[in-house]
């Protein structure tokens, strides 16, 4: 029988593509694709994003929408803009699932390219609040099932 396809966050999977070079190996993701035909995506590597790089937020106060919409902008740390790189890895991510016909992604909640419920504020505290990030907005728009580790 043939498996379902699923697009899934690769730091959830265990590949070392997280912020500071290390990832979020999620057991009960692992668990839970067993039952797909899995393909793993980065989409801030997909960016262009060295690893490991300064954690970026979305400027506060907007949403991964906003940034596709040109009203917001994502800094890093240092308060370098990397809106850019995340837009393209949104885009690229997007191609790939296009091109493999994946209509559904479990992506790493809270991140600025992958939060699917929520994401920090952009005041680099630690704070979350709710919204979503820049990949998981242009999968939304292609009408693209996403959920979050949080929500399996
Ligand atoms: Fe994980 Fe997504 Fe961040 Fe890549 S962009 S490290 S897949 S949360």
């Amino acid at each position: 029988m043939t498996k379902e396809k699923i697009a899934v966050s690769a730091c959830l999977l265990g590949h070392n593509c997280k912020y500071d070079g290390g990832n979020n190996k999620t057991q009960k993701v692992l668990d839970y694709i067993r039952d797909y035909e899995c393909i793993a995506v980065c989409p801030e590597v997909l960016g262009k994003l060295a690893t490991p790089r300064l954690a970026s937020e979305i400027e506060y106060g907007f949403s991964g929408e906003d940034i596709l919409d040109g009203k917001a902008k994502v800094i890093s740390k240092e308060g370098v803009d990397v809106t850019q790189n995340f837009i393209d890895g949104a885009k690229k991510t997007y191609d790939i699932l296009k091109k493999n016909k994946i209509k559904k992604a479990l992506l790493k909640e809270s991140s600025p390219s992958c939060g699917v419920n929520s994401i920090h504020t952009g005041e680099f505290c630690g704070n979350k609040k709710k919204g979503q990030g820049v990949t998981t907005s242009l999968l939304k728009k292609y009408d693209i099932k996403v959920l979050s580790e949080k929500e399996i």
